[in-house]
């Protein structure tokens, strides 16, 4: 568990996870099930990003387009679901605006989480206002193969903050406003977005990678041909 407090006086938590999802495969969404299992979490919303700064933009399928699908897969869930919230903002979707913009949203009584996979968290130094996020959020990194959790030590402490602290057995790391930075197992799949594009450029098929109505989508849209 990310904090000692849980039942029904602790404070509602909420998962933010974002990313490009071109396409939300079930990486994604196996994840996102078992986080907010893990963690009690309170609701999870997954958060596409509308012009990603470390994207190719000329390559990126439309945002609307992204936000379809994500919602496709999500469908009907008690706890999950789709935000549009970088669409509708202008410029850049930097991270650091969204948590504030969340943060403003839903008001101080809320845990925040910031969801992401490790190969994203090793980069973090490279995001606009990267210290501050760490004031604002928990943050709770997926494991994905091929990258080394050992490698997070060294970002956050040289990169973030020197005073970062370990937690017990490996679990993660303490930042001096008290946010978490953790390690949490969920099922791994050695599922990408660039994976599946591929694929279909090959004329291959993408099933049981992602739900069926997003396969259906790419293959009605001629996405990815
Ligand atoms: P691409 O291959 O297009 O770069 P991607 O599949 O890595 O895409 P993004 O939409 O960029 O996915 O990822 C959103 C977030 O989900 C990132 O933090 C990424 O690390 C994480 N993520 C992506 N795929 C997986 C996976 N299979 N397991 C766990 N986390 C994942």
């Amino acid at each position: 568990m990310a904090t000692d407090k849980s039942g029904p006086e602790a404070p509602p938590r909420l998962g933010l996870f974002g990313g490009t999802f071109n396409p939300i495969h079930y990486g994604h969404l196996r994840s996102a099930e078992e986080v907010c299992e893990a963690l009690a979490l309170t609701r999870l919303w997954f958060i596409p990003a509308a012009h990603p700064p470390h994207k190719v933009n000329g390559d990126l399928t439309p945002f609307a387009v992204r936000l379809e699908m994500t919602r496709l897969a999500v469908g009907e869930h008690p706890l999950i679901s789709v935000s549009d919230l970088e669409g509708r903002r202008p410029g850049r979707s930097y991270s650091i605006e969204t948590v504030r913009q969340v943060r403003r949203e839903v008001g101080p009584a809320w845990e925040l989480y910031f969801i992401l996979g490790l190969d994203a968290m090793l980069e973090i130094a490279g995001w606009k206002d990267y210290q501050e996020l760490f004031t604002l959020s928990h943050f709770v990194v997926l494991d994905r193969p091929g990258y080394d959790r050992r490698r997070l030590a060294e970002v956050l402490i040289e990169e973030v903050h020197p005073q970062f602290r370990p937690l017990q057995e490996g679990q993660g790391f303490q930042h001096p406003s008290g946010h978490k930075v953790f390690f949490q197992e969920t099922t791994l799949m050695d599922i990408s977005g660039t994976g599946i594009r591929n694929l279909v450029r090959q004329g291959r098929s993408i099933r049981y990678l992602l739900p069926e109505a997003v396969q259906g989508y790419i293959i009605t849209h001629n996405l990815y041909v």
